[in-house]
């Protein structure tokens, strides 16, 4: 950042340097916006705008200059040259006057959260020399991550993650993205970003023809690749994907039932949280939640992998197969979960056709005496998981860190089993050597 910052380079030498050495590593194509590796998207990357920053160091030398306890150096009124496009000194200017007027506003509060919930802002006028100053850079850096979504949400094809509903953001760190094989990595970015070469995005590069080599329908669309196709999924492709998926979250569910079969004493642990004077209640719901699976309750636990699933006939009878029974005779409780593996823009439609299928087979289970739970869970395609999955499983106990790292297993999994279906696209021998 030091050279970034002392050295006059324009804006767009600074742009040409981002764009060009990432794109070349990750093998991304020019017409993936920069949006997609810097914003703040539903896949976050670890890569840090070089331009936020050289925009933020600009901006901090120019109140450096400007604020200096040297009058000398306030005097001289030193020039931040930035080049044409954008001036650190108009930045800087417009940050503040923001500001200000925000000071006007007063506090205000977003979203469904309380009123008075969060910390109070730093007003102003009333902050100190160096808190403005931190002030005016935060807002600069602000302001161009809000040009980013202003960006996204116009983006017609590579902004769709703006639209997905029901889907937790998934975040690269450094540690993953050495570990990840180059080629996943950019087809995990090109996907959610629908950048790769699928045949409707080359007819709309190059007005080139290609049908689905599958199934013959005119220039396929990357939805059609991975979640579409009538003869790939008549070829078992996205059942293959699913029980991979399906395969990793019921060894996440066995776990937990072996814990919960071990675990007798907590259900005589009844224990008084006090709050102490000034202290938040907040930690004694997460600390009260109770699991869905009963400590001690004889739990079983039937997946349809492998060989068709037996609806356990002491609840009731049913040709509905729902991907994984948990049930205990003596809680006389089931937790239903059915697992879709859907593109990431129907998630919350999966989830409401998957609610709606079992609410039948729900009731009469009801009706036979048992507390019945219906989970619907999604993961997407393209590996990001649905808020749907995560509630499941802090539902079963599996929390905090745990947690976390199972739901990167399972967006991994989808994502992996995506990309080798997108790599044997064109070829029709799936099935016949048994995979
Ligand atoms: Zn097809």
């Amino acid at each position: 950042m030091w050279p970034l910052k002392m050295c006059e380079i324009t804006t767009s030498t600074v742009l040409r340097m981002a764009n060009n050495f990432i794109r070349k590593w990750l093998g991304l194509p020019r017409s993936l916006s920069n949006i997609g590796l810097f914003g703040k998207n539903t896949l976050q990357l670890p890569l840090k705008s070089i331009n936020l920053g050289y925009r933020q160091e600009k901006a901090r030398l120019v109140l450096e200059l400007r604020d200096s306890t040297d009058p000398f150096v306030r005097n001289t009124k030193a020039p931040v040259r930035t080049g044409r496009k954008w001036k650190a000194e108009e930045a800087v200017d417009q940050a503040i006057s923001r500001l200000m007027h925000r000071e006007i506003v007063g506090r205000t509060q977003s979203g469904r959260a309380g009123l008075g919930w969060g910390t109070a802002p730093k007003f102003w006028s009333k902050a100190t020399r160096k808190e403005r100053k931190d002030l005016v850079i935060v807002e600069v850096v602000r302001s161009e991550e809000e040009q980013y979504m202003v960006r996204a949400l116009s983006q017609r094809q590579q902004g769709r993650w703006t639209t997905w509903e029901g889907v937790v953001d998934r975040t690269i760190k450094w540690s993953d993205m050495w570990k990840m094989p180059q080629a996943r990595l950019s087809f995990l970015i090109r996907a959610t970003y629908d950048t790769l070469p699928s045949p409707s995005n080359l007819s709309r590069w190059y007005s080139s023809e290609e049908n689905c080599q599958l199934c013959n329908a005119p220039n396929p669309s990357l939805q059609h690749v991975l979640s579409s196709c009538k003869t790939a999924l008549a070829q078992g492709r996205y059942r293959w994907q699913h029980d991979q998926v399906l395969r990793k979250l019921a060894e996440v569910l066995e776990a937990r039932r072996l814990e919960a079969a071990k675990d007798h004493s907590s259900t005589a642990r009844k224990l008084i949280h006090f709050v102490g004077q000034g202290a938040g209640a907040q930690n004694i719901t997460q600390r009260e939640r109770r699991s869905l699976l009963t400590p001690g309750g004889d739990w079983n636990l039937r997946v349809d992998l492998d060989r068709q699933l037996k609806f356990p006939p002491e609840i009731t009878t049913t040709s509905l197969r729902p991907d994984i029974i948990l049930w205990s005779p003596s809680v006389k409780a089931v937790i239903l979960a059915e697992l879709t593996v859907p593109w990431e823009g129907g998630m919350e439609a999966a989830f409401e056709r998957k609610k709606e299928k079992y609410t039948g087979l729900a009731a009469e289970c009801r009706e036979a005496g048992w507390s019945t739970v219906i989970c619907p869970v999604e993961v997407g395609c393209r590996g990001f998981i649905g808020t749907s999955i995560q509630r499941l499983l802090r539902d079963v106990g599996v929390t905090g860190s745990k947690l976390k790292a199972v739901s990167k297993n399972l967006a991994e999994e989808a994502e992996r089993a995506s990309f080798w279906l997108w790599l044997r696209r064109k070829d029709m021998s799936w099935g016949k050597q048994g995979s």
